[in-house]
C-alpha cells in the first residue's frame, strides 16, 4: 500500500502565500508510485479544507469559505477520538478554530509534511494538534519548532550553548509602555546605531526595520509592536549573508553553505519573494575556517533547540573580521525548487524529490522512536 502524505499548507500567517509556494512544489515533486497525496488546505481565518477541492478552495481566497464537505462530516461521530459514551451528545457550536479535526486526517493519514511557514505552523502549533493526535509528521517537534519561532528564547538557548550571535536586547509591549525611555537608553548604550528591530515571532521579515537614529528606533519598535507583544533589536552587523541546510534527528548532517546576496539595503520581503531581489550563490565563496565555523555552529543550533528532520541555519560573516554569527534556525524554511534550502541539498547531490523521501523517513523514524 502506498503512504498517504498530507501536505498541509496555506494557514493563519503572513506567511500564507509563502507557503501555498512551497506546497505546490511538494505534492508536484511527491512520486505517485510511492505515495498518495492528499492536499489539506489552511485558509487565512483558519478554515481547513481538505482533499480534492482544498487548492481550490484557499485559491479562491473567499474569507469565509463555506465548510468543505468534510467539514460537514466532521460533526458525524466517525471521528476516533470521540469517546462513544458521548457521542449521544447534542453538537455543540465550536467557536474556535481549527473548529473540527478533518476525519480525513485523522483517520487516512500516514505522515503530515506541514509545509507552513511562520506563526500557527511553524512555531510548534500545529507540531502539538499532530502531536495530541498521533500522526508523524515532517519536520521539527513542539519545543524545536517554537523555540526555532521566537528569535528571544532562541538567542537565550544559543547563548547559553555559546554559539556566537550578535548583541541583542529584548523587551514586552508592556515594559515599553512603562518606561520606553530606559529601554532607549539601553538599547542605545548596548546596541547603538544602526540597529535591526524585529518581532519576536515573526519570519519572512515582515515588520523588521533598521533603525539609524532615535527617532526611527522609536518608529520601528511601534511597527514591531504591532505584530507581536515582544520586540527584540540587535546591532547591525555589516556582514554576508550565509545559510545552510541541517537534515536528520540525531546525527544531522549540513549541506553545502549558500550566500545570499539582497538587491535591496536588507533582505526584507520584497528581496525574498520578488523575482532578482537576491542572488543567491551555492557554493558560498568561504574560506576553510568560515566553512567549517558555520558547519559546527549550524549543527550546534539544531541541537540546541532540539531541532529534528530539517532546518536552514542562517548566518552573518561579518566583513573586515570575518566573525562568524548565528542569525536564526529557521524549521520550515522555504520549500519550493528555487527556495535556498532545497537548492543547497541539490549541490550537496541530493535531488528535491530525493530529499523529500529522506524527510518523510525522518519523520516516520522520530515517530517510532518517540512512541
Ligand atoms: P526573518 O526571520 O524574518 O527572516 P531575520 O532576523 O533573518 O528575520 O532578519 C531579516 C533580514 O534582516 C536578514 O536576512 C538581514 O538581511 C537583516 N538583518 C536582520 N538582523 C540583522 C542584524 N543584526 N544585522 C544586519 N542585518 C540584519
Ligand atoms: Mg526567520
Ligand atoms: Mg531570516
Amino acid at each position: 500500500r502506498k503512504l498517504r502524505v498530507g501536505v498541509i499548507f496555506g494557514g493563519k500567517s503572513g506567511e500564507h502565500e509563502v507557503s501555498l509556494q512551497s506546497a505546490k512544489s511538494v505534492m508536484d515533486a511527491l512520486d505517485p508510485l510511492h505515495y498518495t497525496t492528499i492536499p489539506i488546505g489552511i485558509s487565512k481565518d483558519g478554515r481547513w479544507h481538505v482533499g480534492k477541492g482544498a487548492w481550490k478552495a484557499l485559491e479562491a481566497k473567499q474569507p469565509a469559505a463555506l465548510p468543505s464537505k468534510s467539514a460537514q462530516n466532521a460533526s458525524s461521530p466517525s471521528n476516533r477520538f470521540i469517546n462513544p459514551e458521548i457521542q449521544g451528545l447534542s453538537p455543540v457550536e465550536v467557536k474556535r478554530s481549527p473548529d473540527w479535526l478533518p476525519p480525513a486526517l485523522v483517520n487516512e493519514i500516514d505522515v503530515v509534511f506541514p509545509v507552513l511557514h511562520g506563526t500557527f505552523g511553524e512555531d510548534g502549533t500545529i507540531q502539538g494538534l499532530l502531536e495530541m493526535v498521533g500522526i508523524p509528521y515532517v519536520g521539527s517537534g513542539v519545543l524545536a519548532s517554537a523555540l526555532g519561532m521566537d528569535k528571544i528564547a532562541m538567542k537565550q538557548i544559543f547563548s547559553a550553548v555559546g554559539i556566537p550571535q550578535a548583541r541583542w536586547v529584548g523587551f514586552t509591549r508592556a515594559s515599553w509602555a512603562q518606561d520606553d525611555g530606559r529601554i532607549v537608553r539601553e538599547i542605545e548604550e548596548q546596541l547603538g546605531y544602526p540597529c535591526f528591530v524585529k518581532p519576536a515571532n515573526l519570519g519572512s521579515s515582515v515588520g523588521i526595520s533598521k533603525a539609524r537614529n532615535q527617532r526611527e528606533l522609536v518608529e520601528a519598535v511601534h511597527l514591531a509592536l504591532s505584530y507581536d507583544r515582544r520586540v527584540i533589536v540587535e546591532e547591525a552587523i555589516d556582514a554576508r549573508e550565509i545559510e545552510i541546510g541541517i537534515l536528520g534527528n540525531d546525527d544531522p548532517i549540513a549541506s553545502v553553505a549558500g550566500e545570499i546576496v539582497p538587491k535591496r539595503e536588507f533582505y526584507d520581503y520584497e528581496a525574498k519573494y520578488q523575482d532578482g531581489g537576491a542572488e543567491l550563490r551555492i557554493p558560498a565563496d568561504l574560506s576553510p575556517e568560515e566553512r567549517k565555523a558555520v558547519e559546527s555552529y549550524a549543527i550546534r543550533a539544531f541541537q540546541a533547540i532540539d531541532g529534528s528532520g530539517l532546518a536552514r541555519v542562517d548566518f552573518f560573516v561579518e566583513r573586515g573580521t570575518g566573525r562568524v554569527l548565528v542569525n536564526e534556525i529557521n524549521t520550515m524554511p522555504g520549500f519550493t525548487r528555487f527556495s535556498m534550502y532545497p537548492k543547497l541539498w541539490e549541490a550537496s547531490g541530493l535531488a528535491y524529490d530525493k530529499l523529500l523521501d529522506r524527510l518523510i523517513e525522518l519523520a516516520l523514524e522520530r515517530h517510532a522512536e518517540r512512541s
